[in-house]
């Protein structure tokens, strides 16, 4: 062996450098087994037998008490890599390829450098050249070994743990308000004062649903909150400190006040660059959960419930603003709106319009992710109004109740404050007699141990006065407060809640507060109507339809009734004519204005209504060319016998010209001689079928009289002096 070692070494490997690298896992370690580390500097006894000199030799313990499980932070190890791959060293010298890396990626990097540079390797058992295939691959054979050694050395350790774990078994230091008992059981902290401002905090959660105020209630009433010291030389001792915020939550997200008992909430990944984070695991991947093991301060239930209201007050939490806190802005369902087309959140978007901010329920997650149009877009205003009626119709009757109750919680939260501040007190009290029996024990000659016990009994008394005297100070505050304000106010609330939300001066926030107590959600489906399905907190639900806001052209459109009677009126009046009936109806267009003969004959058009012309020609009446054609006389002469009655005429437009009717198989002749005023009489007999014709049109209308074709027939001149007049 000895012959093969020198066989290895070359003179080109002696001219370089020998490094001799020294790692001990942990501070411990390098105290305590200090043997292995005698060891390890002991290879350069064997560098120097292979004919390296002294002075060559480079010892790299800059790891000790490090781990080999990564080369990160281990400085020794990354010069010693450095060193190798700049060709400066001969040989590696380390104990065992274990004290090199314990970490296979590590180890084959040095390996392959190793090679390159033709650096031999030097362990316990023997010399190696990485260039050589099986050096190598005993080489890597030993580092993968190496790796498995630590794994299964964490596995088992791990597994025991576990193991116990699963039991519920395992003993975790407790958290503050809970104790091991002589039994070796999780019980209540046996310190009542402890107890109760445990019980208080949750209590107090439960009232106000926020971490902040539980917060807020405890500094307002001065309580203060017990803190076990967890590190240093007073490891395990109990300190009183006001309460602090994450505190607060800490003790809300931990399980264990429910009586539960729980391992692995967290794991622990190793990153990139070698450091580790924790990172919190769901409640369905805990390693274990045992609801139940042991007495609680608050049920199963209850916990669930707090983690649900922390989850819903977390702002930061989902990016779809998800139940986020009531700010001020109007739209009352802001955060709690849902898309009814594709289940995602909606938001809320404002227009001013006339100084006035009017909200806009917006789905637009999907449309900006995938640069699509809107899913849905929703007009606040009716929503909000539909919604607060809901809420008033539901409430009022149970106002009263609810707020007996809260005036009865607000005591009882008052007097347990107090309670609490008694029992400060009382140890305040306990800390005078402790240190007044030392003083008394003391031998009053030693002069130095009394004065000093001396002082710490007059420090305790002042404690006691100050404790005294700001339990007095709340209590006359307490008594105050309830008496005048809180009365006053809690009766204002109870008498009144559909007073207190229509009031202008309710701002928006606190109604969107008062809506988050009572509604879980509400779905929205914008379709011919607006459908709301609403969600009430406690599980019961509604259904509302609110009519879909009209658009601004929706708005100016004309009300589809007055277009069917325009369509109605055109049987019988010209634009003229219709606008002054509708008028006279009291009927107005789209945008609100009285009618004109350019509105009623925009609205023929614009509905497509046949025009007056067209319907009399259809109905089979002749042009004044084709009457004087059939007739044998000229133009001006059917004109001339209309007037007198000879024949039928029907005004088509406001220009007064006319398209007449047949005059039958027996028309009227030119009878020269005779007065025209003397044959219309005649021609009233040949005319009997249109006249019935016309009688039942006149009916028809609400203005009978002087615009049907009846009377038209009979008084042309009157009817139009009329059409005039209206005119
Ligand atoms: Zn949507």
């Amino acid at each position: 062996m000895n012959q093969d070692m020198h066989q290895k070494v070359k003179t080109t490997h002696l001219k370089r450098n020998a490094y001799l690298y020294i790692r001990q896992s942990t501070l411990r370690q390098v105290f305590e087994n200090s043997e292995s580390t005698k060891r390890q500097y002991a290879l350069r006894q064997k560098a120097v037998a292979l004919g390296w000199p002294e002075d060559r030799i480079i010892v790299l313990d800059s790891d000790l008490g490090q781990s080999g499980a990564s080369a990160a932070d281990r400085e020794g190890f990354q010069r010693l890599v450095t060193e190798v791959s700049l060709g400066r060293a001969g040989i590696v010298l380390g104990l065992e390829v274990s004290r090199l890396a314990r970490n296979s990626a590590d180890w084959h990097r040095l390996l392959e450098i190793c090679a390159l540079t033709n650096a031999l390797i030097l362990d316990e058992d023997g010399i190696y050249d990485p260039a050589h295939f099986n050096d190598r691959l005993l080489l890597g054979l030993k580092g993968t070994m190496s790796e498995a050694e630590l794994h299964v050395l964490r596995a088992r350790l791990h597994g025991g743990i576990l193991n116990k774990a699963r039991r519920g078994e395992l003993v975790i230091s407790p958290p503050v308000g809970l104790s091991y008992n002589s039994e070796a059981a999780l019980v209540l902290d046996p310190d009542k004062q402890v107890q109760q401002c445990l019980c208080l905090l949750f209590e107090t959660f439960r009232s106000t649903g926020s971490a902040m105020a539980t917060v807020k209630a405890f500094q307002k009433q001065g309580l203060q909150f017990p803190r076990r010291v967890r590190t240093g030389a007073h490891k395990g001792d109990l300190v009183w400190a006001a309460l602090g915020h994450t505190q607060v939550l800490r003790i809300l997200h931990n399980p264990r006040y429910a009586g539960a008992f729980v391992y692995g909430r967290s794991h622990v990944r190793k990153t990139v660059d070698g450091s580790f984070t924790v990172v919190q695991l769901s409640q369905d991947e805990w390693e274990t959960l045992i609801p139940g093991a042991y007495p609680g301060y608050l049920s199963w239930e209850d916990y669930q419930q707090n983690q649900k209201r922390l989850h819903e007050s977390a702002q930061a939490m989902g990016s779809d603003r998800r139940k986020s806190p009531a700010r001020e802005g109007p739209a009352l369902l802001q955060g709690l709106i849902l898309c009814g087309r594709c289940g995602q959140r909606m938001t809320v978007r404002y227009h001013v319009r006339h100084g006035r901010l009017w909200p806009e329920y917006l789905c637009q997650r999907e449309g900006i992710e995938h640069a699509q149009p809107l899913c849905q877009r929703v007009p606040g205003g009716g929503i909000d109004e539909a919604i607060g009626e809901l809420l008033v119709e539901a409430v009022s009757p149970v106002a009263l109740e609810v707020a007996l109750t809260v005036q009865q919680e607000l005591q009882s939260r008052l007097e347990e404050a107090d309670r609490l501040r008694q029992k400060q007190v009382e140890r305040a009290q306990y800390e005078v007699d402790l240190a007044r029996r030392r003083y008394m024990r003391v031998d009053p000659d030693n002069r130095l141990v009394a004065d000093s016990l001396e002082a710490e009994w007059n420090s305790k008394l002042r404690t006691l006065t100050e404790t005294q005297q700001n339990r007095e100070r709340q209590r006359e505050q307490d008594r105050k407060v309830l008496s005048d304000q809180q009365r006053a106010a809690i009766l204002s609330l109870a008498t009144d809640f559909p007073r207190l939300w229509r009031d202008p001066n309710t701002p928006d926030r606190e109604r969107k507060r008062m809506i988050r107590l009572l509604l879980e959600d509400v779905t929205l489906v914008r379709g011919e109507e607006i459908t709301l399905h609403i969600r009430f907190k406690g599980g019961a639900t509604k259904t509302l339809m609110v009519p879909a806001p009209l658009n601004a052209w929706q708005q100016r459109a004309t009300n589809p009734a007055v277009v069917k009677e325009i369509d109605r009126l055109l049987d019988h009046h010209t634009y003229q004519q219709i606008a002054s009936i509708l008028n006279e109806r009291g009927l107005r267009s789209g945008e609100g204005k009285t009618f004109s003969v350019r509105i009623v004959a925009r609205i023929q058009k614009r509905y497509g209504l046949m025009p007056r012309y067209d319907r009399l020609r259809k109905a089979g009446m002749l042009t004044v060319k084709e009457m004087a054609s059939l007739l044998g006389i000229t133009p001006q002469w059917v004109k001339i016998w209309n007037r007198h009655g000879l024949i039928c005429g029907h005004t088509c437009n406001d220009k007064n010209d006319c398209l007449y009717e047949h005059p039958g198989d027996n028309p009227p002749r030119k009878a020269q001689g005779v007065k025209l005023s003397q044959r219309r009489l005649a021609s009233e007999v040949v005319s009997q079928r249109t006249q019935e014709v016309q009688c039942e049109a006149a009916t028809d209308c609400e203005r009978p009289c002087e615009l049907a074709g009846f009377r038209c027939l009979s008084q042309p001149k009157l009817h139009r002096l009329q059409t005039l007049h209206l005119g």
